[in-house]
């Protein structure tokens, strides 16, 4: 009799170091998985549905940076019935494998195909991650985004990214997109109909704005920034820029994706950086008309132009973009 009690006794005590064994893994598997990812000093980061199956990482504003690792742009995916479509990956492999971690914790399903916006190495160097992981999936891009990322220039982005965050980018590698699309293409994924808005140059001269057209939703790259100056680099084209974000106003979207900031519906996703530089050439023409130099209308512009004081790099981008756009002027007007 007293045998049968102590084997009853071993067994629920085997019972109970089990279970908590089993409780134990469980307290440190379910954050693990649910966590998101986190950059001491600057935040948490995950994907957050904006629309019916499509989910996107608001990214850190600053440029690339040790604190950063190098991402600062906003990832997006849309979730289709057999895989995921992804949207500029980020700006390095590491940055890559994290964006590649947190899509699968809103899906299992493989990325089938990615889409690049355009050559700024900040939203294409994690393609290298994807093909790691997912050789077959096939990365779209502008024609001149594929040369460029294939000639020089996308080593070039490598060595931007690796002194910039100080080596946190070490082995990343250039993996440059491999089917080149347009103007007009209508690119169907696993059912899911993607339609392509290109016109050169605008933010630069390699710029592809996706639609997802299911969703209503626009993926504009770098010709939106929200709550950002951003860079008008010697391939870009200021009145350019402007003519795309009439031309983005006139579509039929629910939910505009910025290259950097929040995305929202038109007045909060792109008016403000559109009234911004519809203000600023008007200022600059009527400066150039009235023969100031660009050192006097960037003081008229800055005082006419409060509302971007507080948007991030005002400081070192504001007189370049007068400066810029007076060279616009100027080259129109010869
Ligand atoms: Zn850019």
């Amino acid at each position: 009799m007293r045998y049968w009690v102590i084997l009853v006794a071993l067994y629920m005590i085997n019972w109970c170091v089990c279970v908590m064994k089993n409780l134990v893994l469980l307290l440190i598997l379910v954050p693990l998985y649910s966590q998101a990812w986190v950059l001491p000093g600057l935040g948490d980061y995950c994907f957050e549905a904006v629309n019916d199956g499509v989910y996107i990482m608001h990214g850190p504003l600053q440029e690339p940076s040790k604190q950063n690792q190098g991402f600062m742009n906003n990832p997006g995916i849309v979730v289709t019935k057999n895989g995921v479509v992804l949207i500029d990956p980020g700006g390095t492999y590491q940055v890559g494998k994290q964006v590649l971690a947190e899509i699968r914790k809103i899906t299992p399903k493989p990325v089938l195909s990615v889409f690049n916006s355009h050559i700024h190495g900040d939203h294409w160097l994690g393609n290298q991650a994807v093909r790691e992981a997912y050789p077959q999936a096939l990365i779209y891009a502008h024609p001149n985004m594929i040369a460029q990322a294939s000639s020089g220039i996308g080593k070039d982005w490598i060595n931007i990214m690796q002194r910039m965050t100080e080596g946190a980018s070490k082995g990343t590698k250039v993996v440059a997109p491999d089917k080149a699309v347009q103007q007009g293409d209508e690119i169907v994924v696993d059912g899911q109909r993607f339609r392509i808005h290109s016109f050169d140059p605008a933010h630069t001269d390699t710029d592809v704005l996706v639609e997802h057209v299911d969703s209503k939703t626009l993926f504009m790259g770098d010709n939106s920034f929200n709550g950002r100056m951003g860079r008008f680099d010697a391939s870009s084209n200021m009145h350019g820029s402007i003519k795309v974000l009439n031309y983005v106003k006139t579509l039929d979207i629910k939910t505009f994706i910025p290259g950097h900031g929040q995305s929202g519906k038109f007045d909060i996703a792109v008016k403000p950086f559109m009234d911004y530089l519809n203000s600023l050439q008007k200022i600059v023409k009527q400066g150039f008309e009235q023969e100031l130099e660009d050192y006097e209308i960037k003081e008229v512009a800055a005082k006419q132009l409060q509302a971007c004081k507080d948007w991030h790099g005002y400081d070192e981008q504001f007189g370049k973009h007068v400066f810029k756009m007076y060279l616009e002027i100027q080259a129109s007007e010869l």
